[in-house]
């Protein structure tokens, strides 16, 4: 059983944590966090490099973030990542924010560095790299349906498709008000020529089975950024009805038995990928942004499989 920590525990962190060697360092913070498996991926990167630090789960509710935040800074962590509910509110917690993860409006990875924080997100870039190993094509080349577009990760990966030019996105969230906002911000990114037919190269559309059923015959890849699933009483957020085979599915969320969308998607006959390979992608950048040097990418691919 591996120990999940809380705010408690940080606040008389030098007595709890008094006997562990190598000591803890760096962590993942959500609610819940019981399911993330970066804490084995991350422990076997830095044993494999032979960093003498830890990496361990938090237990933080979106009330104790702040202070979760700044006692870690003080006792001297290298770093951290935020899963659900803390990428958007994170952001105006730490010192400073790169650029991109500005944008986005979300963070996934802080460092502390010489007493300040500075926050970045590796979701996009770790989405991108997980597309080119599951479907052997590249992200710049497919037509997108992206689920959950209000999201922390949701706004990273439609940011990620405009940065690489894709040829179509559409966004669909529960609160259709969010989709439409980021779909304003985005429409500088999808100005240019269109190239496989008259349809709008970015769209934001409402999360309603006719309008989906549309879109999705002009799809090549459907993307679930919502929460469904993590539950797996949750229902599937497409109906078998309105999966076709020649569709690509990447759920973000990641199990060790198929996810409702993945269960749909192989009666349907569609190629399906779980959120393992983002998250080993967006976990070696993470643990790059850390230390500057090369995630061991073998080691850390062996202890999620
Ligand atoms: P978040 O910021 O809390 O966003 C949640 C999203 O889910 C929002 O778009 C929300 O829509 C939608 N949603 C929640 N309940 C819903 C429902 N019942 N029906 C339809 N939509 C619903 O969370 P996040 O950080 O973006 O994470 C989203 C998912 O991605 C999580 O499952 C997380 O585990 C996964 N993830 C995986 C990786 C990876 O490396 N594989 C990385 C990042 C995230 P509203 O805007 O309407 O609330």
């Amino acid at each position: 059983m591996k120990t999940i920590y809380t705010l408690a525990d940080l606040r008389d962190w030098k007595k709890k944590t008094r006997d562990l060697s190598p000591p803890i360092r760096l962590g993942v913070l959500g609610d819940p966090v019981a399911h993330s498996l970066s804490p084995e991926m991350q422990n076997v990167a830095l044993q494999e490099c032979g960093l003498d630090l830890r990496y361990a789960p938090f237990q933080i509710a979106p009330n104790e973030l702040p202070d979760a935040l700044r006692l870690m800074r003080e006792l001297d962590f290298v770093g951290l990542n935020l899963t659900v509910p803390h990428k958007i509110a994170a952001l105006s917690l730490v010192d400073e924010v790169d650029e991109r993860a500005r944008k986005i409006g979300a963070i996934n990875t802080i460092v502390f560095r010489e007493g300040k924080s500075l926050g970045w997100n590796t979701d996009g870039p770790g989405f991108e790299r997980a597309i080119r190993e599951e479907f052997s094509v590249d992200l710049r080349d497919m037509r997108v349906l992206l689920l959950g577009a209000g999201g922390g990760a949701g706004r990273a990966l439609a940011y990620q498709c405009g940065l690489e030019n894709c040829e179509r996105l559409v966004l669909v969230n529960r609160t259709f008000d969010k989709a439409q906002a980021l779909a304003r911000e985005l429409a500088g990114y999808f100005s240019g020529p269109r190239v496989l037919g008259p349809e709008a190269r970015l769209e934001a559309i409402h999360w309603e089975e006719r309008a989906l059923r549309t879109q999705l015959g002009r799809t090549d890849l459907v993307i679930n950024a919502t929460t469904l699933g993590l539950k797996q009483s949750d229902p599937s957020p497409l109906p078998h009805a309105l999966i076709a085979p020649h569709l690509m599915i990447y759920d973000l969320i990641y199990r060790r038995t198929a996810t409702p969308l993945l269960a749909v998607a192989a009666e349907a006959g569609a190629r399906g990928a779980n959120g393992l390979t983002m998250l080993l992608h967006q976990g070696a950048l993470a643990f790059e942004l850390w230390f500057d040097r090369p995630a061991p990418l073998a080691a850390m691919r062996g202890a999620l499989a």
